[in-house]
């Protein structure tokens, strides 16, 4: 394996992925290290909103989704405690996580990226001019070592891949939720295509869609509470459905088991640091609701390069502090709104009201939708305030 790479970049999420697109797309000799094996499956509602597709389109990949089978989604259709709702999405799109990640690396290496799967990176001390990396590989339980100008952090939500005394401190939200999520094979008609189905509890919620391959994909966020209830998940799951008036899935009533997340309302306080730029869940994330991480994801991948162009040359301080406000102008202000919407979801009493004004009007929630819609892409020069 080559021993010095321009840029290595650390998980093969959206964000890793774009990123590894981008950077091969420039030229650059980028490796790119990855856990598990691929395709793989992970907990997600996996809907694109228009930033999502907005990014793809910006880096060549405007057909991305579509040619992977992508479904078409125009409407979230809420429950709450037997009564519905039903908003309008315009240019939404469900993807399986499988088929999606896979076609983003695939892209990736078609651009001249190196990927390597089974294999967990560690990040070890800064050099002059690069950074070492620790590569474990899964199959054969072999340690080696390479180096890159730059490492691009993406390993998600409870990453663990920077030396202890750079890599700050994740703050968890005081009651953060948790998610989980499955696959089931359900073919009954009350889930169709085209839409989420959003059941609201009082403990959490979880969201139903129809994937590509025709199966039902669950994923929702529970108050840690319920989830150390009764057989957990499953009973959370099926009581969040049940309040909102939305049946059990028969395949869910035969114990189908759930992955768990760590808590998902987070915040690192550093974002970058020698020679590394930190992206994507391991950033930052806020629970689900408005489902937009891959979103953000994409968004950070796609703001990297210049950077790390910038930073193979000479890395500064100004550079990292510049990483830390266009994460901030792109993807902070987005979160905020998603962090007020997920505290009214934690009251039963404020929850009513939100899904009352969705009801009656529904060109009040829909105008939120598009401003959630809205596209910003990051600057080609790495230029924050763009
Ligand atoms: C319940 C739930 C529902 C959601 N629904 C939606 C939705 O509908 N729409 C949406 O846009 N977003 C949704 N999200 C958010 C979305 O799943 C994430 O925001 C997105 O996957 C983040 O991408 P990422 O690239 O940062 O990280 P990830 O996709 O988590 O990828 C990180 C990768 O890094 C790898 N990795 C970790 N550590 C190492 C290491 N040391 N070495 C090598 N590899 C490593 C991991 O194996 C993983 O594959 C949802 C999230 C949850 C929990």
């Amino acid at each position: 394996m080559q021993k010095l790479w321009d840029v290595l970049i650390i998980g093969a999420g959206p964000a890793g992925g774009l990123a590894a697109l981008d950077c091969a797309k420039k030229g650059l000799r980028v490796m790119l290290v990855e856990q598990r094996s691929f395709p793989r499956w992970k907990v997600c509602g996996c809907c694109f909103n228009n930033q999502a597709q907005a990014i793809l389109s910006s880096r060549g990949e405007n057909n991305l989704i579509e040619e992977c089978g992508g479904q078409t989604l125009d409407r979230l259709r809420l429950g709450l405690r037997g009564r519905e709702a039903t908003l309008a999405l315009p240019n939404g799109f469900v993807l399986s996580r499988e088929r999606f990640d896979q076609a983003l690396i695939e892209a990736a290496i078609k651009a001249g990226a190196s990927a390597r799967f089974r294999m967990t990176a560690h990040v070890e001390a800064a050099s002059p001019g690069y950074r070492r990396v620790r590569l474990k590989d899964h199959h054969s339980g072999n340690t080696s070592h390479v180096n890159a100008r730059v490492v691009l952090v993406a390993a998600g939500l409870s990453q663990h891949c920077l030396p202890k005394n750079e890599a700050g401190q994740s703050r968890v939200r005081k009651q953060s939720r948790h998610g989980a999520g499955c696959v089931v094979d359900d073919d009954t008609n009350h889930y169709p295509s085209g839409a989420i189905h959003m059941a609201i509890g009082d403990q959490g919620y979880v969201g139903l869609v129809r994937r590509e391959d025709g199966l039902l994909n669950l994923a929702g966020a529970f108050d840690r509470d319920a989830l150390s209830q009764g057989q957990g998940t499953m009973d959370a799951a099926h009581q969040i459905l049940k309040q909102a008036g939305f049946p059990v899935p028969q395949a869910l009533q035969g114990g189908q088991r759930w992955q768990l997340t760590a808590a998902l309302s987070r915040h690192s306080n550093v974002v970058a640091g020698e020679r590394f730029l930190v992206m994507g869940d391991a950033a930052g994330y806020v629970e689900p609701f408005t489902g937009e991480g891959m979103a953000w994801a994409l968004t950070a991948g796609a703001a990297a390069a210049p950077f790390v162009l910038e930073g193979m040359e000479r890395w500064t301080r100004n550079l990292e502090k510049r990483w830390k406000t266009t994460l901030q102008v792109h993807i902070g202000r987005r979160q905020t709104v998603c962090k007020a919407l997920s505290s009214v979801l934690k009251r039963p009493a404020t929850t009513a009201v939100l899904f009352e004004v969705v009801k009656r009007w529904p060109s009040v929630s829909e105008s939120i939708v598009s401003s959630l819609n809205k596209e910003k892409l990051p600057s080609p020069q790495g230029d924050p305030c763009l």
